[in-house]
């Protein structure tokens, strides 16, 4: 018998991996009313990668405001009927979702309602705040209950806290946004207005699009291509934007720190996403063309590991003037409710949603590009297959640094216990994979690629400058007290 090691029973990519951020996305327009639930599925079908186990739409009309949401992918969770059933409003809020704070259910999806007498919202968040214990208690002091454990559910009692004591819509957000920390990207729905605002520091994306009659919110760009809305422009961090019959209007909270998510470039957003103008694909590209510089190898062919590894493995190419090949073919449509494999087959492993091409490996130096190593697993699987398919050399070429530290801010990798590259030198991973060779990007070369300013990045989990002070013991406080708080309950 063959013995597997246990990830190899998960072909679901995702699985044990970090999770992708969450995706958020808003509508305002009387002119566009009738089809905003519609626009907002396709807004959330672009930005689907941002997460694939809850999606839910929440539309309003000013007074009364209808909401769905459920575990799945948008496309599972909506249909055309449910869409029409939604439409009626003028004000929409969606949401697709990957959990960081609270657990996978039912009661986590978002749009998050909160609700206390007569003061209503709805709320969809992206990243992941780093005081919820801290928050809630106060909250709870306050009166609020919670019946979900998610950080998303303190943000809207919060906001809901606020405007209770009567204070207009944007500065109830602003008091809310004093009591955060941590990284958010929310869009909220409060009676007649639509409301986007984004932590100080700009963690997470989140611009704003033209549309006839109104705006749109989005946490990417592509969200906006996808329904046609013009790029207007992105919400600056520690910023507030009211929108409602009289338009937009713009508040600032605290005076900005720009630390947007390097990781961000890496690979979560869409390469077609463009941030400050730039697409991301252009900085992947670029990625591979200065690992290029950095990290020459002697070889016959660059391969990518589709999709995440295609940009920075042309940009690998173009740079060291090694022909760029497709040798590995990639099954798209295994997603997450993917069937486990029999007994018999688990072996096949990684195969059935890569297999590589013979004809363009066999005798030959590759160099294969990926755009992150993080637990070392797909890289130790793709360099047997690559081998078996009859490659002479493996050249393992990585399109970000090593992943040494966890995010608190959103990216569902919060121990360092997982990371590789936390807990082995490069020549060590090397060795686990079994490449013949393997070199990584620099933090500044990647920094370069997206012709960000340094200090404008989070660049945490590649070199450990946290941009807020005492992160991690602030995360440890509240794991311990999420612990004492299910202990509690039980
Ligand atoms: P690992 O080293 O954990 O086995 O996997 C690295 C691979 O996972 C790379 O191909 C990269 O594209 C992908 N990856 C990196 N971050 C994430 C993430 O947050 N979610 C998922 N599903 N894949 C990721
Ligand atoms: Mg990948």
């Amino acid at each position: 018998m063959v013995s597997v090691p246990p990830d190899d029973l998960h072909l679901d990519d995702s699985a044990g991996k970090p999770k992708e951020a969450c995706g958020v996305f808003g509508l305002y327009s009387r002119e566009a009313a009738g089809e905003l639930a519609q626009r907002t599925y396709f807004g959330l079908y672009a930005m689907q990668h941002r997460g694939q186990e809850s999606a839910g739409i929440a539309i309003s009309d000013g007074e009364r405001t209808l909401a769905m949401r459920d575990m799945g992918l948008v496309s599972q969770v909506f249909d055309e009927q449910k869409l029409a059933s939604l439409e009626g409003g003028h004000i929409a809020l969606g949401h697709v979702r990957y959990s960081t704070t609270g657990s996978a259910s039912w009661e986590n999806a978002q749009p998050e309602f909160h609700g206390r007498g007569d003061v209503n919202v709805f709320v969809a968040h992206n990243g992941n705040l780093v005081n919820t214990a801290a928050l809630r208690r106060e909250l709870e002091e306050e009166g609020f209950e919670f019946e979900s454990t998610s950080d998303t559910a303190a943000i809207a009692a919060c906001a809901v806290g606020e405007l209770e004591e009567g204070h207009s819509v944007a500065e109830a957000v602003l008091r809310t946004m004093r009591r955060l920390e941590g990284a958010y990207s929310v869009a909220m729905v409060f009676r007649d207005k639509l409301v986007a605002f984004r932590d100080p520091h700009g963690f997470r994306p989140l611009c704003i699009g033209k549309i006839e009659g109104g705006h749109a919110v989005s946490s990417e760009t592509c969200g906006l291509d996808i329904i046609g809305a013009g790029f207007l422009r992105e919400i600056e961090p520690g910023e507030v934007v009211v929108i409602d019959d009289e338009g937009l209007k713009s508040y600032r909270a605290e005076s900005p720190r720009r630390a947007l998510c390097v990781f961000e470039y890496v690979y979560f957003a869409r390469p077609d996403s463009r941030f400050d103008g730039r697409e991301v694909a252009h900085s992947r590209q670029r990625m591979g063309e200065i690992l290029a510089e950095e990290a020459p190898a002697e070889a016959d062919v660059v391969i990518p590991v589709p999709d995440s590894g295609i940009m920075a493995a042309v940009g690998y190419s173009q740079g060291s003037g090694i022909p760029y090949a497709e040798g590995l073919i990639k099954n798209r449509y295994v997603g997450r409710t993917f069937i486990q494999p029999a007994d018999s087959m688990r072996q096949l492993g990684l195969r059935l949603k890569l297999n590589p091409l013979p004809s363009v490996i066999e005798g030959k130096r590759v160099v294969v590009i990926d755009d992150s190593i993080v637990r070392g697993n797909t890289a130790r699987k793709l360099v047997g297959l690559l081998f078996e398919a009859g490659a002479a050399e493996i050249h393992f070429r990585v399109s970000s640094p090593p992943v040494t530290g966890p995010c608190y801010y959103g990216i569902d990798m919060d121990t360092k216990e997982g990371l590789v590259g936390a807990n082995f030198t490069v020549e060590e991973i090397r060795e686990q994979i079994g490449a013949t060779t393997l070199a990584y990007l620099s933090v500044d070369g990647m920094v370069a690629a997206t012709e960000q300013k340094k200090s404008h990045l989070c660049r945490a989990c590649f070199d450990g400058e946290y941009p807020i002070t005492g992160t991690a013991q602030k995360f440890a406080l509240e794991n311990a007290a999420v612990a004492d708080a299910v202990v509690g309950e039980s």
